[in-house]
């Protein structure tokens, strides 16, 4: 069982994250004015009416309504679920995923010691 992820994190993930390159990788998009546009992978098409707005971090098919953002796509699109679509995304602009409680993957080792010098200096007077 992994742990909960920080909202915090989330938040810090969806900053960094471009559902343009997020997308881009999945399905070719071609850049439309502001915006980018590929064949819908979510129902048959010869024209592309699917949407990915790089401004607003979202997608949208204008032939069969679907919507959401890059963690979204990611969950409809390859059927992920919202961890690993987190997980996927964290990879891909390399960041680590924080698991709150359970199970920690990786213990990161930080050495705290200058920190406590700094904050004991009368430590090391006689
Ligand atoms: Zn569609």
């Amino acid at each position: 069982m992994a742990g909960r992820i920080p909202q915090s994190f989330i938040n810090d993930l969806l900053a960094r994250v471009d559902i343009v390159d997020i997308i881009d990788s999945e399905l070719p998009l071609k850049k439309t004015g502001r915006d980018f546009q590929a064949l819908c992978p979510f129902h048959g098409e010869k024209t592309p009416s699917f949407t990915v707005s790089q401004e607003k971090q979202f997608y949208h098919c204008f032939g069969c309504g679907a919507h959401g953002s890059a963690l979204g796509f990611l969950m409809e699109h390859k059927g992920l679920s919202f961890v690993e679509a987190i997980t996927e995304a964290a990879r891909g602009v390399g960041l680590e995923v924080p698991y709150e409680g359970g199970e920690t993957p990786t213990t990161p080792s930080v050495d705290y010691s200058p920190i406590y010098a700094i904050l004991s200096p009368a430590a090391d007077s006689p």
